[in-house]
C-alpha cells in the first residue's frame, strides 16, 4: 500500500515537472522567440515601459495582454489530455506551479528580493528566478526560458537563426 502510494506521488511529481518542461520548451521555441522576431503582441505587452507585471500577469482585461497570455500559456495546456492519463493531480500540480511561477518571476517589478539561499538553489537547479527574468524584461535578447534557465542558450541560437531568416526574407523581397 505504502509502495503504491509513494509510486503515485513520484509519478505525480514527475508529470508536473514534465508538464513544466514541455510547456516551457514549446512556449519558448514556438511562441516566445518567434514572437520577438516576427510578432508584436509579446514585445508590446511584456517589454514596453508602461506595464505593471502582476496586473499584466493575472488581473488585466486588456485584450492584447490576454492574447499574449493565452498564446504563451497554450503550450502548458496542450499536453494535459496525455499527462492526465498518467496522473490527474500531477497535471493540476504542474499547472498550479506554472501559474505561481508566472506571478513569482514578475515580482521584481514590486522590488521582490529572492532569499540568497533560494537564489543559490534555483541557480543550481536551473530554475528561472525573478532576478533572472528581470534581465529579459530589460534586454529582450537575453535570459530566455520562462521556467528553466537551460533553454536560454538554444533560445538565443534560435533567435539568431530567425533574425537571419527575417533579414533574408527582407532582402529577397527588395531585390
Ligand atoms: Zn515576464
Ligand atoms: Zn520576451
Amino acid at each position: 500500500m505504502v509502495l503504491i502510494l509513494s509510486l503515485a506521488v513520484c509519478q505525480g511529481i514527475g508529470v508536473a515537472i514534465l508538464l513544466l518542461f514541455l510547456g516551457d520548451f514549446f512556449s519558448t521555441f514556438f511562441y516566445h522567440v518567434p514572437e520577438h522576431i516576427f510578432g508584436k503582441f509579446h514585445s508590446l505587452v511584456h517589454h514596453s515601459n508602461n506595464r505593471s507585471f502582476l496586473h499584466y500577469a493575472v488581473l488585466t482585461r486588456n485584450p492584447l495582454v490576454l492574447i499574449d497570455g493565452l498564446l504563451g500559456a497554450l503550450p502548458y495546456f496542450m499536453f494535459i489530455p496525455w499527462l492526465w492519463q498518467m496522473s490527474p493531480w500531477g497535471s493540476i500540480l504542474g499547472l498550479l506551479l506554472g501559474e505561481l511561477h508566472v506571478i513569482w518571476r514578475h515580482g521584481s517589478a514590486m522590488n521582490w528580493k529572492t532569499h540568497p539561499q533560494l537564489l543559490k538553489l534555483c541557480n543550481y537547479l536551473q530554475i528561472t528566478t525573478p532576478e533572472r527574468h528581470w534581465l529579459h524584461h530589460q534586454d529582450a535578447r537575453v535570459a530566455f526560458g520562462d521556467i528553466f534557465n537551460f533553454f536560454d542558450p538554444p533560445a538565443q541560437w534560435w533567435l539568431k537563426q530567425l533574425t537571419l531568416i527575417k533579414y533574408g526574407l527582407k532582402t529577397s523581397n527588395q531585390s
